[in-house]
């Protein structure tokens, strides 16, 4: 049976007035499970006017009273995590121990974000002057939107909403069209704890309804995620209709293996960073980076053996080690740039374009591959694949290691292994990414810092989480008092300074 969704918008379930929608498939069997309406423009403004009408009151809340709807929400979701995370594997083809990961990272900036009284403190200058005290404030913007992709379907809706609601703000939240289902009831559960409706909408579609919110005067401010080419235009749209945005794009992330490095724990991890979730994460490990050539040999080889074993299963399926992927359209991309790889005379090492999994061949599953010798010219290596293939690209020494991530177009994350404290301490001291790991393949912060990448992974000079969304979703006003209680000092026409 086909399942029906819907937008949620004023706390109500609608279809809207489109008439268009889309399809949301089963990637381990390629049918279609559920159809999700397609916002147009009539459809996002409605989510906008109600945004818009809830945020005045909400916005007056004290934070502390915004935080325990917050913290109730956490509550909602723990009792239904299991559920949550097994429907957001059946959209996503993530297995539902990922998923459990995907939903808990995101719960883990709500809770960051229950802290709202303590981070909206202002700042207070006392006896700034003769009987002036200075004092900051931070405001809500009003309305901020989020338009999220396909590939963290919970953390990345949750990263954009919590700071924005805790600050005070409407949130309208565009999920990606592909897998809009817990999106859509993390929002009713927010409903369930207490916030007002309204206060968070959820429109589901595409280009039409992103377009509406970067045009629409009433949206202050926009967060995005999703790949390179849709962050810098809608960075650039949302630049010029005067709203702030911060833009966040696609990854090629890097992990380097110096010769001092522990080979079973740099290929326990190249495994997990490189394959997990399919290759489906922007803090993927895409490159591995060997330092010369006994490194290199050594690493190729244990890495075959353990490619070769991977395990590809249903997405419920708990011995999986990954699932499908997303789309048919995934799937052909993938396989097209392995070809593209062994054209450009890279050495593919393992092959995983004619995987299927018997009795899912219809099912987007996509084998794993590893390519050897894979240089900096190539487009497997300048391109983003998206997918369970890992490109070795040698190394001859160590500045070249550091040259490669920091000379390549995108800057998201890298890692570096070693057990030399110096290397490591010059490697994250110079090269240019904006999230490095030490030891550690998937250098994701903390919900108490921030999250962000460099160069072509991210436009915008605000991060995501941690202090940089309190200040991404607040304006600052500064207050400059005076209680004059001595003698009139008349009219004065020079710049007023502090004496
Ligand atoms: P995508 O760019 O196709 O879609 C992202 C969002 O933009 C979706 O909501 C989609 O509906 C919307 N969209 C798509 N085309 C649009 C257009 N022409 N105009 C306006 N809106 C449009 O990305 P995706 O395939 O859903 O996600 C995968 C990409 O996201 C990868 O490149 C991955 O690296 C990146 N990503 C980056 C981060 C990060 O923090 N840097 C995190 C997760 C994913």
């Amino acid at each position: 049976m086909v399942r029906e969704l819907t937008h949620f918008i004023g706390g109500k379930h609608t279809t809207g007035g489109s008439g268009l929608f889309g399809d949301v498939y089963d990637p381990n069997t390629g049918t279609v499970q559920a159809r999700v309406p397609l916002a147009g423009r009539a459809d996002t403004e409605a989510a906008i006017t109600d945004a818009a009408a809830a945020q005045r009151d909400w916005g007056q809340w004290n934070p502390q009273r915004r935080a325990r709807i917050l913290l109730r929400f956490l509550q909602l979701v723990d009792a239904e995590r299991d559920s949550l995370a097994r429907l957001l594997s059946a959209e996503h083809g993530k297995t539902v121990a990922d998923a459990h990961g995907d939903l808990q990272r995101g719960l883990e900036v709500v809770e960051f974000a229950a802290g709202i009284p303590h981070l909206l403190k202002g700042e207070f200058s006392d006896n700034a002057g003769p009987g002036i005290d200075v004092h900051s404030l931070r405001s809500p913007l009003g309305v901020v939107a989020g338009i999220t992709p396909f590939n963290f379907p919970a953390m990345i809706p949750l990263w954009q909403a919590a700071p924005a609601l805790a600050c005070g703000n409407a949130f309208v939240l565009k999920p990606s069209e592909r897998d809009p289902s817990v999106p859509l009831r993390l929002a009713e559960l927010f409903v369930e704890a207490g916030l007002p409706p309204g206060v968070l909408n959820v429109v589901n579609g595409g280009k039409e309804a992103v377009d509406t919110l970067l045009e629409d005067p009433r949206v202050q401010a926009l967060g995005f995620v999703g790949s390179t080419r849709v962050a810098a235009h809608v960075y650039a749209t949302a630049a010029a209709h005067g709203k702030r945005a911060q833009c966040f794009g696609g990854a090629k992330n890097h992990l380097i293996v110096m010769p001092d490095a522990d080979l079973d724990q740099a290929v326990d991890a190249l495994v997990g960073a490189g394959y997990g979730s399919a290759g489906e994460r922007c803090m993927a490990v895409s490159v591995a980076v060997p330092v010369g050539e006994e490194t290199a040999d050594a690493l190729v080889a244990a890495l075959t053996e353990r490619v070769n074993a991977l395990r590809i299963g249903r997405s419920d399926d708990p011995e999986a080690d990954f699932g499908p992927l997303v789309s048919r359209d995934a799937l052909d991309r993938v396989r097209r740039y392995v070809d593209i790889g062994v054209n450009e005379g890279a050495e593919l090492v393992v092959d995983g374009r004619d995987f299927t999994l018997p009795g899912h061949e219809n099912g987007f599953f996509a084998g794993a591959s590893l390519f050897d010798r894979v240089g900096p010219r190539m487009r497997i290596y300048r391109e983003e694949i998206f997918g369970p293939v890992l490109c070795v690209a040698r190394a001859a020494d160590y500045e070249e290691a550091l040259r490669l991530p920091s000379e390549h177009p995108y800057g998201n994350g890298v890692a570096i292994f070693t057990r030399d404290g110096d290397t490591a301490r010059d490697f994250t001291r110079r090269v240019h990414t904006g999230m490095v790991g030490v030891n550690v393949p998937i250098p994701v912060p903390v919900a108490y810092h921030t999250f962000g990448g460099w160069k072509r992974s991210g436009f915008g000079d605000l991060n995501q989480h941690g202090p940089d969304s309190v200040r991404f979703c607040t304006r600052t006003k500064t207050v400059t008092s005076r209680w004059p209680s001595g003698a009139r000092e008349g009219a004065s026409f020079t710049l007023p300074t502090m004496g």
